[in-house]
């Protein structure tokens, strides 16, 4: 159905009905003025258009209004995280009362695992994926530490089998059977940050269940890239960040979903602050602490409006394209990725990612048997920004906001060039 050739994929854009909002990006330029071919969406989205004009709205309403901001703000800037739930809830596949924006993503982690990570004395060790992004091992690792064990015990690494690039869920099933009693916690990334392997969370989540440890995704490579349907997972918690697939700018906030069985379960350990609190009395300043239900009850601090003009001005971007169209444009965009780097027939490359779309997102993690680093460099230089992961990897991910299939058909000819 796919073809190797200019015109099939100038077709392909114009039968696109999603094309139009690659004119709704700043999509970045080489000195001459020419556009690049950026397939780095999966570490820093591009930026919208209209994301300066709702930072600008907010600037103008602190100049205008100073404190008086928070209430008289055309979206005032008490309640500014609620104008995001329902949008974010609805991309995630949560209620709207389980999700929040707050933080960043490794804080949020830490936040969940506190209240998450109960372990005791025989109960005690967390299974992540092998090729984990680092800091997230970093906080669990810090996590295991700081309740008194030895990371080199209570870290159980789910593998790929020697030889393979991908993890099976059998062999998760296989150290549960072994070692579920010990476990308190599975943590997993979705979609992997390495492979592009997407993992069946529901599968995932029933397993842990069974064996009564708790469970929490990441979803920074998942959120905006893939449906990950949280609420009917079942998963206890999740967390994400809104730089990647979510366009919301270098460092944006994160956000964090709270499964509603633990909403109004006052006695799970938690760390809290004001923005924590009941609002209708947050500002009388009492002494007792009185806990806002949801998700929302893991909340420290007023949050940065600024941030969070951003990424209502992306999610307004997604709402306005519909989930469900990108998602489906996203599958036939990375399948003719995925067409044209085997059409190069180079035995020199192999493609770790899942071959089928229902386990993998946009990205293509394409392994280049023998290539260093100058390869990266080469792509670079022929105007194609993509990513690099040592040994020989680089990671391709069309997004499809704003990329089109005229990109991946320029980078598969540079990459045959620069291999050549
Ligand atoms: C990008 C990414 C992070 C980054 O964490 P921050 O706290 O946002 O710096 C963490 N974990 C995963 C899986 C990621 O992909």
């Amino acid at each position: 159905m796919f073809q190797n050739n200019l015109e099939f994929a100038k077709k392909c854009d114009v039968e696109d009905s999603l094309s139009h909002f690659r004119d709704q990006f700043h999509i970045p330029k080489n000195p001459a003025g020419e556009e690049l071919i950026y397939l780095c969406g999966n570490s820093l989205g591009l930026q919208p258009k209209i994301t300066s004009e709702y930072i600008k709205k907010e600037l103008e309403d602190w100049a205008n209004l100073g404190v008086e901001g928070h209430t008289e703000a055309e979206h005032p800037w008490l309640p500014y995280h609620e104008f995001l739930t329902q949008s974010m809830a609805k991309l995630v596949g949560a209620k709207p009362n389980e999700v929040v924006i707050m933080n960043t993503l490794t804080t949020n982690l830490h936040l969940m695992m506190v209240s998450f990570y109960q372990p005791t004395k025989t109960k005690y060790k967390i299974i992540v994926e092998s090729d984990a992004f680092p800091s997230d091992k970093y906080a669990v690792e810090s996590q295991l530490r700081f309740h008194g064990f030895d990371p080199k015990e209570g870290l159980v690494l789910w593998k790929p089998r020697k030889g393979e690039e991908l993890c099976r869920f059998e062999d998760l099933e296989e150290i549960m059977e072994k070692q579920g009693d010990e476990i308190a916690l599975l943590m997993i990334g979705n979609t992997n940050y390495y492979s592009g392997q997407s993992f069946p969370l529901k599968k995932i989540t029933e397993l842990g269940h069974k064996y009564g440890c708790m469970v929490g995704f990441d979803l920074a490579h998942g959120a905006g890239n893939i449906e990950p349907g949280l609420h009917d997972t079942g998963a206890d918690f999740a967390v994400w960040c809104s730089y990647k697939y979510l366009n919301s700018g270098p460092g944006s906030l994160g956000g964090c979903f709270v499964n509603e069985r633990h909403a109004h379960n006052k006695d799970l350990k938690r760390f809290t602050g004001w923005w924590g609190h009941n609002k209708q009395t947050r500002f009388n300043m009492r002494h007792e602490f009185d806990l806002l239900p949801g998700a929302e009850g893991w909340q420290l601090s007023n949050p940065p409006i600024l941030s969070m003009a951003a990424i209502r001005a992306s999610l307004d971007t997604f709402e306005k394209a519909g989930f469900e169209n990108l998602r489906k444009k996203s599958i036939k965009l990375t399948g003719y990725l995925e067409f044209l780097v085997d059409n190069l027939n180079d035995d020199r490359i192999n493609i770790i990612t899942p071959r089928n779309p229902e386990e993998r997102g946009c990205q293509l993690s394409i392994q280049v048997i023998s290539a260093d680093k100058s390869l990266h460099t080469k792509l670079t230089e022929a105007g194609v920004i993509s990513d690099w992961r040592e040994p020989d990897v680089i990671r391709i991910a069309p997004v499809p906001l704003y990329n089109s299939f005229e990109d991946v058909y320029h980078f598969a000819q540079r990459l045959k060039e620069i291999l050549n």
